[in-house]
């Protein structure tokens, strides 16, 4: 009669060449994504208004800010856009709403 040993159990899994492969499986080895967000304010003009911040009237600039997703440097779409006045007298800025800001623009 052969005498066997019992089979040891094993802790967890074993930690093979197949599991280090498996989070590389997500893309090719070696491949790397740039990407992120870019803002880039527009201005759209200049607005002679009695500033929230001051009080004082003076030159108002009327800006849109365009926030977009890009991939590799290259801006692909529009993830957020807002509306903002800055005061020239006191520097104070502020956002509007985009309503106002179409409005404003119109003058
Ligand atoms: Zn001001």
């Amino acid at each position: 009669m052969i005498h066997r040993r019992p089979a040891k159990r094993r802790r967890g899994r074993r930690f093979t060449a197949r599991d280090e492969c498996e989070p590389v499986q997500l893309g090719y080895a070696g491949m790397m994504l740039i990407f992120g967000l870019r803002t880039v304010i527009h201005r759209l003009g200049v607005l002679t208004l009695v500033c929230r911040n001051c009080g004082n009237q003076a030159a108002q600039v009327l800006s849109r800010r365009v926030t977009k997703f890009s991939l590799f440097f290259i801006p692909l779409f529009p993830v957020r856009t807002k509306y903002g006045m800055q005061c020239t007298f006191c520097g104070a800025s502020y956002d509007i709403s985009k309503d106002e800001a179409s409005r404003l623009a119109a003058h």
